[in-house]
């Protein structure tokens, strides 16, 4: 098995980006199957009235640019491989958020032929939100928690 040896110039470094990412993290919204008032409810999170970004957290486009996957609804057959992709994309370290009672545990969806299962049996999830729908302020704080699991 190969070592791999790291610089102090490289310790340094990769100290500076986990504190760039953790105090500045950026979101990227992906529906699994939801009915769309978690959605609703994850708007409202990033509309003026709750402003995240006044804690540096911010919703971006692109997998690749993203801290954290904001993930709602259960997962369905057709959005599972969707979803495995935008994971794969986003680079390390990166937290899975999972908003609502159907993303946590199937919720109402439970049992329904087009349905996979919840999110955590396609990806690691590191935060569950639970609700139908959760409050922003419950989303602000899962979010947070989730810097603190890695
Ligand atoms: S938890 Fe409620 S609001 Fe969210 S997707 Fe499920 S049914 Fe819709």
């Amino acid at each position: 098995m190969e070592l791999k040896v790291s610089t102090p110039w490289q310790l340094a470094m990769d100290k500076v980006k986990s504190w760039a990412r953790i105090n500045s993290p950026w979101l990227v919204h992906f529906n699994s199957g939801s009915c769309n008032g978690c959605d609703i409810e994850i708007l409202a999170t990033l509309a003026p009235r709750f402003d995240l970004e006044r804690f540096g957290i911010k919703l971006q486009g692109s997998p690749r640019h993203a801290d954290i996957l904001i993930c709602t609804g259960p997962v369905t057959r057709l959005a599972r491989e969707r979803l495995l992709r935008v994971y794969e994309q986003m680079p390390d370290p990166k937290f899975v958020v999972a908003v609502g009672s159907c993303g946590t545990s199937g919720g109402i969806f439970q049992g329904c032929y087009n349905i996979v299962g919840m999110i955590d049996e396609v990806l690691p999830v590191n935060v569950f939100i639970p609700g139908c729908p959760p409050r922003p302020e419950a989303i602000i704080y899962g979010v947070v928690e989730s810097l603190k699991t890695k």
